[in-house]
């Protein structure tokens, strides 16, 4: 049964927020410190995937009004940028504030748009919050450096916001991904253009909202929404001096070449396809649960979702076990209780999802749990996928691509060596755990495996914000990572400043041409 009076509330709730809508009318751009009606003819459809219920209509952002809201961020950067940092500080935990207190209404909305369940969606946010947590010590972090570099002369640095900077967002986490950069970006003293992803837009436009009440001026946070044409824009706008994304390889790759060939700075987070190491002496209960769910959780729409196994030796024979706990997860609607995974994000995505394990049997390989026709009665439209375990080899399709559905390749190897080489001849490099009970293991596994994000007996080892999020190789594009110092760095550049004050003339009547050395 669906909880309509917890779906009644949250809609109402959600509906509070200028910017959104829940009943099929239109979410709306929010520029200059307005939330605005676009005049656009073209829209994209926001549907419940749980239902296919029309929630709201986002529009292609016209060429006239991104120029307005990268105008309105250029014209808030001349006043934002000066602002003190203790000011930007307060705005941080202003917003900290107000999103543990409207948590609710962001986190439905995310239930309802993006389909995760309600437990999931508040850990959406919450990862989100703690970047904006960390973003208060911004007066600490800001620190420069000083030294007298001789006599009477001093060097200092300052560090120095870019200007008009742009996010641009995936769906899977539509509050995180949004606070990776809207806290990191404004207290830093930059203004932003965020456009969040169009099947999913009513977490950032709330998130805009609370930004507004926690004192950020008109200007600073801007969201244009819209498809490939509002990428475009900007990457080639002269006046956007970064740009951060996060998505697939292919968005990404495209994204990343015609900023930086346009001049910009670019950090972008791409795809995955992340693996563990089963080793026969890990904790069997610890191991399979965390497999388990890391695989199936959020329907494998999470850029560190665990997609593939590696069964060393002896571990091989935990296979039906891990069966067995998968068979066990619940597919329902986000907002019932007691829901494990929800639906896939579109009909598109479930048919790509199916298709990548139909081909698993296609190549040779072995469907050994099959989730293609899982029953969810309540939600006969929905689009759902069943957790999934595949035995394959790594030539097949399925183990190639990231699938991004609760679909798990298993494979068998019989020593941590073969075990290495795999992941160390795959492409992307987000994350990588191995499962052992033994240190010297785990410790030549961290040395030797290539990948940015390491977990020994932790499935998803996502860096807490005082870190940075380092995925490597194919999963990232750039110089700076996300959040934490990288962060930091990614939204500054120093300004480095020598300054000589003396007393007495020393330096007598003649201009000298040789290099100063200041020795
Ligand atoms: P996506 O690439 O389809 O969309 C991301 C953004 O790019 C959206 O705002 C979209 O409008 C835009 N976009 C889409 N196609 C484009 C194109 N051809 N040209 C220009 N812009 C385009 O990604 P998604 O489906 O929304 O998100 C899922 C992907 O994101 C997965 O690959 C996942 O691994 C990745 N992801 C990575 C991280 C990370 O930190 N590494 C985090 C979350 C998601």
């Amino acid at each position: 049964r669906r909880s309509f009076s917890a779906l009644a509330g949250s809609r109402s709730a959600i509906s509070a927020f200028s910017g959104t809508s829940v009943t099929g009318g239109t979410t709306k751009n929010f520029i200059g410190g307005e939330f605005t009606e676009s005049k656009s003819t073209e829209y994209f459809d926001v549907l419940d995937p749980s239902t296919q219920t029309l929630l709201s209509r986002v529009p292609q952002t016209t060429t006239s009004e991104f120029e307005q809201a990268v105008d309105a961020a250029s014209h808030a950067y001349k006043s934002w940028s000066r602002t003190s940092v203790l000011a930007r500080q307060r705005f941080a935990l202003e917003l900290q504030y107000l999103l543990r207190q409207n948590a609710d209404a962001i986190a439905s909305s995310i239930v309802l748009e993006q389909g995760k369940t309600v437990a999931d969606a508040h850990g959406d946010l919450l990862r989100g919050l703690q970047v904006v947590e960390t973003a208060v010590g911004i007066t600490s972090n800001l620190l420069g450096d000083h030294i007298a570099v001789s006599k009477d002369m001093d060097t200092h640095v300052r560090r120095l916001p870019l200007g008009v900077c742009a996010s641009i967002a995936p769906f899977n986490f539509p509050a995180m991904i949004p606070l990776w950069t809207i806290p990191m970006a404004a207290v830093t003293g930059n203004t932003l253009i965020l456009k969040p992803s169009e099947r999913d837009p009513g977490a950032a436009m709330i998130i805009a909202e609370l930004c507004q009440r926690a004192g950020l001026p008109a200007g600073v946070l801007n969201i244009v929404h819209g498809g490939i044409p509002t990428v475009n824009a900007i990457c080639d706008h002269p006046e956007i001096k970064a740009v951060s994304f996060v998505g697939s390889d292919r968005a990404g790759k495209r994204i990343y070449d015609r900023a930086t060939q346009n001049g910009k700075r670019v950090q972008a987070n791409l795809g995955a396809k992340n693996h563990a190491i089963i080793m026969p002496d890990a904790n069997r209960n610890l191991t399979l649960n965390s497999i388990a769910g890391a695989a199936f959780g959020a329907a494998g729409q999470r850029c560190m979702a665990l997609s593939v196994a590696l069964l060393v030796g002896e571990a091989k024979n935990w296979v039906p076990e891990l069966i067995e706990r998968a068979k066990k997860l619940k597919v329902n609607g986000g907002f019932e209780p007691g829901t494990d995974l929800g639906p896939l994000i579109s009909p598109a995505a479930k048919d790509r999802v199916t298709g990548l394990i139909a081909s698993a049997e296609e190549q040779g390989g072995k469907i050994l749990l099959d989730g293609r026709n899982v029953q969810v009665p309540d939600y006969p439209k929905g689009n759902f996928v069943g957790p999934t375990i595949l035995q394959a080899d790594t030539s097949m399709k399925c183990y190639q691509e990231e699938i991004f559905g609760p679909v798990l390749v298993v494979l068998s190897v019989d020593t941590l060596d073969e075990a290495l080489e795999i992941i160390n001849n795959s492409r992307n490099g987000n994350g990588a755990s191995c499962f052992t009970q033994s240190g010297a293991t785990a410790r030549k596994f961290e040395t030797e495996v290539n990948a940015g994000q390491i977990g020994i007996n932790v499935p998803i080892p996502v860096p807490l914000p005082m870190f940075s999020f380092s995925g490597n190789k194919g999963s990232f594009l750039g110089d700076c990572n996300f959040y934490g110092k990288g962060g930091i760095n990614f939204y500054t550049q120093n300004k480095t400043v020598t300054s000589l004050w003396r007393a007495e003339d020393a330096l007598g009547q003649r201009a000298s041409v040789d290099m100063p050395t200041h020795d």
